[in-house]
């Protein structure tokens, strides 16, 4: 079933078709599930992880359109997971209505030195009963975007300054391998995503986006270097490990 990011794929691919078809963009077919080669589709392993935290992804202009985007993969995996397109000029109202939707507490996930120190927060309460400011569900507002984009979109959303800021804390380097932004403390989308559900205190959903993220990067090199897939290597190994533990 199409979701939050390939809607916002589809919708910017369809005002941007020409162009992108002409810079080579999509010379093969394309699973519409997965977005790879249909001889390297992964559909038959999105898993899928109930969550009470939310994802709220705002993605730079280009980039539903980027094949080694990682939004896509925690729309896969987190079923409450929402997309918007970022313009500076616009809002969707749809955005700002979630925002204000008091079942959320919306949390804007960005490193604190960029943010007023009294809006920086380093934890998220666990849940509490009815009643205290607590039992929301978190929602994590993500910049899907590379980190120069993030930086102008965190600055220019006025919308956003409200809300609190979650600055990570990463215990790690990335592992992500298809984007070199020169540095390992850049994390992609997905990986960013698992440490806020780590901090939300869901760990199948932290250890599912892992696992995920790395048979994503497996099919995508092998169908870039027209390898077939390894089935049965530790990613995949590992996902199903992960997987057993969810819910039937
Ligand atoms: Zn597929």
């Amino acid at each position: 079933m199409p979701h939050a990011v390939s809607f916002l794929r589809a919708a910017r691919l369809a005002r941007s078709a020409k162009p992108f078809l002409a810079r080579g963009g999509f010379k093969r077919e394309r699973c519409a599930g997965c977005r790879l080669v249909p001889s390297h589709c992964m559909c038959a392993v999105r898993p899928s992880v109930a969550t009470r935290a939310g994802v709220c992804l705002l993605m730079a202009d280009i980039e539903p359109l980027k094949p080694t985007n990682t939004g896509w993969l925690v729309a896969d995996v987190v079923a409450d997971t929402f997309a918007f397109g970022w313009a500076r000029t616009e809002t969707d109202p749809a955005l700002l209505a979630l925002l204000n939707d008091p079942q959320w507490q919306p949390y804007v996930v960005f490193p604190g030195q960029y943010a007023a120190p009294e809006r920086v927060v380093l934890a998220v309460p666990a849940p509490g009963p009815d009643g205290n400011g607590s039992a929301k569900r978190p929602l994590f507002i993500l910049f899907d975007a590379t980190w120069a984009e993030a930086r102008k979109m965190f600055r220019r959303s006025p919308y956003l300054d409200r809300l609190p800021v979650l600055s990570l804390q990463p215990e790690r380097i990335t592992q992500y391998r298809l984007r070199n932004s020169g540095r390992d403390d850049h994390f992609c989308t997905s990986e960013v995503a698992a440490m806020c559900m780590s901090l939300a205190g869901e760990p199948v959903a932290e250890q599912t986006l892992e696992a995920y993220l790395a048979v994503f990067t497996q099919h995508y090199l092998r169908a870039k270097n027209q390898q077939p897939i390894a089935w049965d290597d530790a990613a995949h190994r590992r996902l199903r490990e992960v997987s057993a533990r969810l819910p039937a």
